[in-house]
């Protein structure tokens, strides 16, 4: 794999308007460094502790993005630093995030996650969940976390049209948000979806941020 190769080509075909999370899960940190030096600077973990390990080895304007599902427990070991939490799907995480980003003086950005697929999975919101959220009280009093969109994962499939009907599906999720709790908010603007397989599809669909992990890196190898 030419690392640096393939983040040169995301970087000329990838629209101006969509961002390149480059998800570094198990890749050692020269990997990741070949991409830095390829001039990407927006990475992504879905690991707490290697997302530590690599913040701390690694150079300090790197934007880290933890894209992987969050125990409350483990919110304090990233809230110093995490510039985009992908994956917020309970009030109960965002009030932990909130506590954690006072306590560093931050405000985090976060995204809420969506089930949008046909797998079960216990992760992911639906609209009604989010909503009921997002009207709630407590929520209003969070002063520490910012909501900057959404994010959602596909089918694992070959059926393009479930997965540009899921992504679709994303895309009026956030266009339903922004209009009825956050139309006076000028930072709610990320779709976060696509990865290596679905982002040609995701980007149809009005995606602002793809998170692609093997299309850069090559297979992960547990
Ligand atoms: C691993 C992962 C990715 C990247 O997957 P690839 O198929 O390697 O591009 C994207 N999003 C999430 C949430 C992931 O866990």
């Amino acid at each position: 794999m030419d690392v640096g190769k393939n983040i040169r080509e995301f970087q000329q075909k990838l629209p101006k308007n969509v961002k390149l999370v480059a998800v570094s899960k198990t890749k050692p940190n020269e990997v990741v460094m070949e991409a830095y030096h390829a001039g990407q600077k927006i990475f992504g973990e879905n690991k707490v502790q290697d997302l530590r390990e690599k913040y701390e080895a690694l150079p300090k304007d790197i934007e880290w993005h933890f894209i992987g599902h969050l125990q409350t427990n483990k919110v304090k070991y990233i809230a110093p630093f995490a510039s985009l939490i992908h994956a917020v799907d309970s009030l109960k995480l965002l009030k932990v995030i909130d506590k954690e980003a006072a306590k560093n003086s931050r405000k985090i950005d976060c995204l809420l996650q969506f089930h949008i697929a046909q797998e079960e999975t216990k992760f992911g919101m639906s609209l009604e969940e989010a909503k009921s959220l997002l009207g709630s009280d407590e929520f209003s009093g969070l002063k520490n976390v910012a909501v900057c969109g959404v994010m959602g994962m596909a089918t694992y499939t070959n059926d393009e049209n479930q997965v540009r009907k899921e992504f679709t599906m994303l895309h009026n999720i956030f266009q339903v948000l922004k209009s009825d709790y956050f139309s006076s908010c000028n930072s709610f603007t990320e779709i976060s979806m696509g990865m290596s397989h679905d982002y040609p599809l995701a980007i149809e669909a009005g995606s602002t941020m793809i998170r692609v992990g093997s299309s850069i890196f090559g297979e992960r190898v547990y």
